[in-house]
């Protein structure tokens, strides 16, 4: 099949696209590359301000590329929409060189083809296919954020400061293998917890010594009943552990990694209090334990209006000639920090992906054209 009949016509789309995906999926994006990023940056605001629209770049600090902002209003207080994707990849640098954008019938593959650099082209392809009576009407902001990849640490304050403005929010990321779009994210909390114990000869003198070790997997069993698979959907992992100094010492230090998900920021902080209040009575005496919360991705809960919203995606989707279907998710992404904004957010906008974060990433080319189509629809019901 001959991919670039797809968009035939005067403009050629998707063979333009596809340039232009090109372009961005052929620079090294780690999110610590920190001057490749701002590269896709600038590439981006040049392919606004062509369009017209005002585009400027966000400097989020030293750790992370610039980000890009454009509007076509740019005297907006407030936005009917915001569109968002993230600029970085987590592949290492080289990884562009050593696997380039390449094409293989439907399909495309290079490191973030589709994680998430088909959904930032998306954007632009959909405003520009955008019919202008809808651009007039609507105050349009575009987000794109360097730091998606390490969580957005960087950025989750900027870009939830654009969705308060904001009535209602579109995330590119890429679209489910079977197609479906995501409705509602599991936000995480991630902690340390340090049990502190008191180092003994384990020969000589075991009695004397506190076991941080074994307290720590007590707690661990423990707080792993806090995981409700079937009914909240409140999961606890402990997904790192290190502690002991040496085999025959009583061991003095005992660290772990906890990673908590739920669908609703309520649950997360019940699961919260409750590995807290556990920290709180260590089973053995003179063991301390204390909780150091690092990560907070904010979950992304179904809503009244995310529903409208998911309403009217469904019809833009029919009025674009597809049939699709919605999960929840329990991977986080940029959606999950403009959800605590209180505004209706849908996300899995982009073109269909497969493989993310891994060599065999790749992206399908005949889903680009509908998704674009459908997203230009959706604004003309929005
Ligand atoms: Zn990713």
């Amino acid at each position: 099949m001959n991919f670039f009949n797809l968009f035939a016509g005067p403009h050629n789309m998707l063979e333009q696209f596809l340039k232009d995906l090109a372009e961005l999926v052929n620079l090294d994006c780690g999110t610590h590359n920190t001057e490749g990023v701002t590269k896709a940056a600038h590439i981006m605001q040049r392919h606004f301000e062509a369009l017209g629209w005002r585009a400027e770049l966000v400097d989020l600090g030293p750790e992370v590329g610039k980000g890009l902002f454009a509007t076509n209003k740019p005297e907006a207080e407030k936005f009917d929409l915001l569109m968002n994707a993230h600029l970085d990849t987590v592949f290492a640098d080289g990884t562009a060189a050593a696997r380039p954008f390449a094409v293989n019938g439907n399909i495309a593959t290079g490191p973030g083809c589709s994680d998430c650099k088909a959904g930032v082209v998306s954007i632009l392809y959909a405003l520009k296919a955008a019919d202008p009576k809808d651009l007039d009407r609507l105050a349009i902001a575009v987000c794109m954020d360097p730091d998606e990849e390490t969580g957005s640490k960087n950025s989750a304050a900027w870009m939830r400061s654009i969705a308060s403005r904001a009535k209602q929010g579109l995330v590119f990321e890429a679209a489910r293998p079977n197609g479906a779009l995501v409705r509602s994210r599991k936000g995480a909390y991630q902690l340390r917890v340090h049990v502190k114990g008191i180092a003994a000869h384990s020969g000589n003198n075991p009695k004397a010594g506190r076991s941080a070790i074994l307290e720590a997997a007590r707690m661990i069993n423990e707080i792993a009943e806090l995981s409700d698979f079937d009914g909240t959907g409140v999961t606890v992992n402990t997904g790192m552990i290190s502690g002991g100094s040496a085999i025959n010492v009583i061991a003095p230090e005992c660290t772990f990694g906890v990673d908590i998900r739920a669908w609703t920021d309520k649950d997360m902080d019940e699961a919260l209090a409750k590995i807290r209040d556990r920290a709180a009575h260590p089973s053995i005496d003179g063991v301390t334990i204390s909780i150091d919360l690092f990560g907070i991705t904010p979950a992304m809960p179904r809503s009244e209006a995310g529903s409208e919203l998911v309403a009217k995606i469904n019809k833009a989707a029919q009025l674009a000639g597809l049939s699709i279907d919605w999960v929840d998710a329990g991977g986080a992404s940029d959606a999950n920090h403009m959800a605590p904004s209180g505004f209706a957010v849908a996300d899995g906008l982009g073109p269909i992906g497969n493989h993310a974060h891994s060599e065999k990433e790749c992206l399908c080319i005949d889903s680009i054209e509908p998704r674009i189509n459908m997203v230009v629809k959706l604004l003309s019901l929005l």
